[in-house]
């Protein structure tokens, strides 16, 4: 085992890293934090698709960022040197737009989101508005088009109206990106529309509702137990594995570090923890692939957080 992956200066609290001794049959990936940050691939992200795919593993990619659809997730995978096509990839947007086709059919929806979930909204034949009199759905979302006329909408929607419900895609408090850095997400978009009404949002349609763990698999054609998670968050990639009796890995690229881990209780931990994506094959396979440094850090991440926290 390696003994971690901090920079020097940091404060030390030793990488409890534990690798799977196996394969499974089949393979959830997270995407911001865990195969990439921003437009930047994590070390092993590529080798270990390509590794996975060569030994006939399904691959599922799983997000619970809405601002891209499936298209153009596949399409930015493959740029950055992971080849994969639409159906490989599952999001908020799919997840949303399916939830409300399900429950909701004949909604008018008011979606704080940006263009591909709206697009995808219109284009399951749902009625988008913007007059709170006739809004049945507010949608909160990881929108960087957020504005006050946004939140004024959704608070006479809900609060003066008194006529619609409010859901949301995911529950990220931000987006992790290179350099420590990261982006509001979700949850403060749904926080503020909270604070101001009253009202509580009823579903997250993201990690962990296990409404999108059961699509997954129903995508990957799997049993949960023949299939592990992997991602960079405790409260919503392994939350969601744990529920469901699935093995789970978490890679500490993202928005955990050693320390947040070392303070989560055992009801929230994961079966694995890697210091790199790649370390989630067993060593077995890295011996045969001749990959010399198994839990090592042949391209080391060096960032640290703002706080001075490592990753
Ligand atoms: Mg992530």
């Amino acid at each position: 085992m390696n003994g971690g992956c901090q920079p020097a200066g940091a404060a030390m609290t030793p990488l409890p890293l534990v690798r799977p001794k196996q394969l499974y049959a089949g393979y959830i990936f997270d995407l911001d934090g865990t195969l990439y940050l921003g437009d930047s691939l994590l070390p092993g992200a590529q080798r270990l698709i390509q590794a996975l795919r060569a030994a006939g593993r399904r691959l599922l990619f799983l997000s619970n960022n809405p601002t891209k659809d499936p298209d153009a997730y596949a399409a930015k995978l493959t740029g950055l040197g992971i080849p994969a096509v639409p159906a490989e990839v599952l999001n908020t947007v799919v997840t949303t737009t399916h939830w409300l086709r399900q429950n909701y059919p004949n909604a008018t929806v008011f979606a704080i989101a940006e263009e591909p979930l709206q697009r995808a909204l219109r284009n399951a034949g749902f009625q988008l508005s913007e007059d709170p009199a006739e809004i049945d759905i507010v949608v909160a979302s990881y929108d960087r088009t957020f504005e006050y006329r946004k939140l004024q909408i959704a608070f006479d929607a809900l609060w003066y109206f008194k006529r619609a419900r409010l859901i949301a895609t995911n529950p990220d408090r931000y987006c992790p990106f290179p350099g420590g850095r990261g982006e509001p997400d979700a949850a403060a978009i749904v926080a503020a529309i909270e604070a101001c009404t009253g009202v509580r949002c009823e579903r997250y349609l993201g990690k962990p509702d296990p409404y999108v763990l059961a699509a997954a698999l129903a995508l990957l054609d799997l049993p949960a137990h023949q299939c592990v998670m992997t991602g960079d968050r405790l409260y919503t990639d392994i939350k969601m594995a744990r529920d469901a009796g699935m093995a789970s890995a978490l890679v500490l690229t993202g928005e955990t570090t050693a320390v947040t881990l070392s303070e989560a209780g055992d009801a929230e931990r994961p079966n694995y923890v890697l210091d790199r994506v790649d370390a989630l094959l067993p060593d077995a396979v890295w011996r045969r692939a001749g990959w010399t440094n198994p839990a090592g850090l042949t391209e080391p991440v060096t960032r640290a957080r703002r706080d001075g926290s490592s990753l």
